[in-house]
């Protein structure tokens, strides 16, 4: 990644908005706006990492060091149900963990305009103006 170490680029809570003056809400705003894209890699997901027990009665995963690590991507769906996806080769796992991290950038981002719109309205400001 190429990254822009400016301040921008920090997500700031809610309350390190509430303490900018409108006029720097709306350039994060214009700022955000102007970067935000859709990452085309993103997957909503939690990317975990787990070390298992097989079913194998005298293996040594019983008592000392257990299978793994496994790579897998786990999504919790509604009706406390799940869906998982075992990553095999380490080009999958690689791109299974930028997958997730791109949606949560992409995610914390989104909630950050939400936050600097919510203040806005607060304030009385129009919300369309960047
Ligand atoms: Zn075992």
């Amino acid at each position: 990644m190429t990254g822009c170490f400016c301040y921008l680029t920090h997500i700031m809570s809610k309350r390190e908005l509430e303490r900018l003056s409108t006029l720097a809400l709306r350039q994060r705003k214009a700022h955000l706006l102007r970067t935000l894209t859709l990452p085309p890699e993103a997957i909503h997901a939690s990317f975990l990492e787990r070390f298992l027990q097989c079913g194998k009665p005298n293996c040594h995963c019983r008592t000392g060091e257990k299978h793994g690590p496994f790579y897998y991507l786990s999504r919790c769906l509604p009706k406390r149900q799940m869906r998982s996806l075992l990553l095999k080769e380490p080009a999958q796992i690689a791109q299974g963990r930028q997958a997730v991290a791109a949606y949560q950038q992409l995610l914390e981002r989104l909630d950050e305009l939400s936050w600097i719109n919510w203040e806005l309205l607060r304030r009385g400001e129009p919300l369309p103006a960047a």
